[in-house]
């Protein structure tokens, strides 16, 4: 089974992936836990390049490449091996991000990023995606100093939540959408009720 988490700065991805993964386990499940951009070696270093504020401005097509050259290392080395042996992989973002952030932040067009970001991945869909979804205008005040795209304006991140939510509406079977700005225990309680259908499969 896979699961990716999405959303916004602040919406607590990080603490929900962490949460899941361990109500998972404690359930007899083998978990593979993991985030783009760098969920392995090269992705470490490719996150460097994208999120040190050092790195400048990028073009647009840059970025978009660097984050899905991200995906495929992370894809080819970290999902597929561990979907192969069994486990439920949780990601902390996934190819809506690309879609979200280079596609209607950066106003890329959707049509020609898709099938470069499917390519890379090779056409792997999670079977569930979880948008936590969140006001930019709070979630980017929860986050600590701000990174290359944190320091994004607010109209940015607002085209984001809204691509996010657009995602999420087209394919229901396969999405869900949690309100984040509430208590993480009652969020996670929310992701378990979301999740449990595909595990019994
Ligand atoms: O979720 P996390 O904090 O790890 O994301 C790292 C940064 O990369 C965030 O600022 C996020 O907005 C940005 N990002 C992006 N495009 C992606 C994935 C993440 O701009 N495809």
């Amino acid at each position: 089974v896979f699961v990716a988490f999405e959303g916004g700065e602040g919406s607590g991805k990080s603490t929900q992936t962490r949460l899941l993964a361990g109500w998972l386990t404690e359930h007899g499940r083998s978990v593979e836990v993991t985030r783009e951009p760098g969920g392995t070696a090269v992705g470490q270093q490719l996150r460097r390049i994208l999120l040190d504020p050092a790195t400048g401005e990028l073009s647009p097509r840059t970025e978009a490449l660097v984050y899905i050259a991200d995906k495929a290392e992370h894809v080819d080395h970290v999902v597929l091996p561990a979907l192969a042996e069994g486990k439920v992989v949780v990601t902390d973002r996934y190819v809506d991000s690309t879609l979200a952030y280079q596609g209607a932040g950066r106003a890329l067009r959707a049509a020609e990023l898709e099938p470069i970001a499917r390519w890379a991945t090779s056409g792997l869909r999670p079977h569930l995606t979880i948008v936590l979804d969140i006001d930019p205008s709070v979630g980017l005040g929860r986050a600590g100093s701000p990174d290359r795209i944190e320091s994004e304006p607010l109209e940015f991140h607002q085209r984001v939540r809204q691509h996010f939510l657009e995602l999420a509406g087209a394919d229901p079977a396969h999405y869900v959408v949690l309100p984040a700005d509430q208590d993480p225990e009652a969020v996670h309680i929310a992701v378990q009720q979301a999740i449990a259908p595909w595990l019994s499969q």
